[in-house]
């Protein structure tokens, strides 16, 4: 992934003042990236931050499911995402798929403030960073019986 990278911010309705403040003591470092969100997520901090984000759907109206699409495609290189461990969500298997997806392409995923703090703080944060992708062929041939 290049320098600037392109960065998922997308937070649960009680994580959002967090989001906000974590996102405003960040702002010069997140700047410099390329930034998506979630619909009300995005929306808070181009308004309340005052970053230039690029809105998707609301999360519960597919937005999850847009970043999802987003890594599959190698659109996006890292997630930033306040869950929220104590609120049943109405798309909780998007958010679940969102996880499995990001897992599977090694994006790395930050679910919390202290881990984004330590994303945030890394030097890969603004450097290149080339990220192992892993070989699925073996689990296909597997699958479909072409082992050799
Ligand atoms: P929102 O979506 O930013 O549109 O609220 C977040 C989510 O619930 O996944």
């Amino acid at each position: 992934m290049n320098a600037r990278k392109r960065i998922a911010l997308v937070a649960h309705d009680e994580m959002k003042p967090k989001m906000v403040a974590w996102a405003t003591t960040h702002k010069d470092v997140l700047k410099k990236h390329e930034l998506y969100g979630t619909g009300t997520t995005g929306g808070l901090m181009a308004s309340k931050v005052g970053l230039e984000v690029t809105c998707l759907k609301s999360g519960p109206l597919g937005g999850d499911l847009e970043l999802g699409n987003l890594i599959v495609h190698d659109g996006l290189d890292m997630l930033i995402f306040f869950w929220d461990p104590m609120t049943a969500q109405p798309h909780d298997v998007d958010v679940k798929a969102l996880l499995r997806i990001s897992a599977v392409y090694n994006i790395p995923i930050a679910c919390n403030q202290a881990s984004a703090d330590f994303f945030i703080t890394s030097s890969l944060f603004n450097e290149e960073y080339a990220a192992d992708l892993p070989d699925y062929k073996a689990h296909i041939n597997r699958v479909v019986g072409n082992e050799s």
